[in-house]
């Protein structure tokens, strides 16, 4: 038993357990009490973005069940080898905002670093999957340019902290980041965009919150879950660690098919994050990455889904239902894109009736 006091031996538990994640396809599937003959359309050779998923987040998936949600996510399946026309390798043109040394600046008052290309977890429908990190994650030595381009710009009230996961760094290193954002005068807020209090709960120790809390800014952590099975107790104390440290927890998630497009499962993954003191942030529409065309749900669908949802959830507990336009001003509801379109072709009226 690892004792729970404890710094060092804490900081050891993640790292080992981020060493002990499933990296073959039998183990995860020998853990889910399957065997590949079971599971239809599976990849047993995927070309790139090899399978990556931590114990514990396995331990959540159903035993036997080959469509289990949290399976789904991050089983290779062959399906993702189709070339859906409209489906890109950078579907949100990060390639093109990245503003060099790996700040992406989209958006009027926030910029986001990316931080690293790792996550403890791959996720089949990943916009960043193919994405190329050459030359965007901050180096050692880049870091010191990235930081000067933040301080250059006084329109920036928020930095935003993402990847990869930016919690995969060590304490120190964030500690270091922390430490030099902090000094920059018109900064008011930093958020972080990670998926480790739910995939690997571990990494969120004392230490971790200690080196959040010494900074002036405002700090908020977004978490992504698309499933409540995903929010185990690990999770819930992760959770209610980070906001005993005075943090602000919201959430986003990706509306998958097969995975949480039913009504009753959104419901109950609102009404889970809020027991573990988070609040739906997002529910994005996914992005057109090339080889994730069968997760996708059609507009029209998730229009459905988030009335239904609006009918049984306090306003409070309701996601907002987004998608990413590259070179939009901002995430744009899903419900407003006639519009939106409208105005990106300013040769169509605007006072065009909508279609039913
Ligand atoms: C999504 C995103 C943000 C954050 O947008 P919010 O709507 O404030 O959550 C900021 N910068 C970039 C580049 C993004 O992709
Ligand atoms: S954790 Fe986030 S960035 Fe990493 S693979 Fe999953 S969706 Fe992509």
């Amino acid at each position: 038993m690892v004792p729970r006091s404890g710094t060092i031996c804490q900081t050891s538990a993640w790292k080992q357990e981020l060493a002990e994640a499933y990296r073959r396809l039998d183990d995860l599937l020998a853990a889910c009490g399957l065997v590949a003959a079971e599971v239809p359309d599976l990849d047993l050779l995927p070309a790139d973005f090899r399978l990556l998923v931590p114990r514990g987040f396995a331990a959540l998936m159903r035993r036997g069940d080959p469509r289990d949600p949290l399976l789904r996510q991050v089983l290779p399946l062959r399906a993702e080898r189709h070339l859906t026309p409209g489906y890109v390798l950078d579907p949100v043109g990060d390639g093109a905002a990245a503003r060099g040394q790996g700040l992406l600046h989209k958006y009027a008052g926030r910029a986001l670093i990316l931080m690293t290309d790792a996550c403890a977890v791959h996720c089949r429908y990943c916009f960043r999957k193919h994405f190329d990190y050459e030359g965007l994650v901050p180096s050692a030595q880049r870091q010191a340019a990235v930081v000067a381009a933040i301080r250059a710009d006084e329109s920036l009230r928020e930095i935003i902290l993402s990847g990869g996961d930016p919690l995969l760094l060590s304490d120190g290193m964030l500690g270091r980041w922390l430490h030099r954002l902090d000094a920059i005068a018109h900064l008011r807020r930093l958020r972080i965009h990670t998926r480790l209090p739910v995939v690997l709960p571990s990494r969120i120790t004392e230490s971790l919150v200690r080196v959040l809390r010494a900074t002036r800014l405002d700090v908020t952590v977004v978490i992504h879950a698309n499933h409540p099975n995903e929010l185990g107790v690990a999770a819930e104390h992760a959770l209610r660690r980070l906001r005993r440290g005075g943090i602000t927890l919201l959430n986003q998630s990706v509306l998958l098919r097969g995975v949480n497009d039913q009504v009753a499962t959104l419901e109950a993954l609102s009404e889970r994050l809020f027991s573990c003191s988070t609040l739906p942030y997002y529910l994005h529409q996914l992005d057109p990455v090339q080889g994730a065309a069968h997760f996708a749900v059609t507009d029209r669908d998730a229009l459905i889904l988030e009335e239904r949802l609006r009918t049984r959830l306090s306003g409070y507990l309701m996601p907002r239902l987004v998608r990413e336009h590259p070179g939009a001003f901002a995430k744009m509801p899903v419900s407003s894109d006639g519009w939106f379109s409208r105005l990106l072709n300013p040769g169509v009226s605007l006072n065009d009736p909508e279609d039913p």
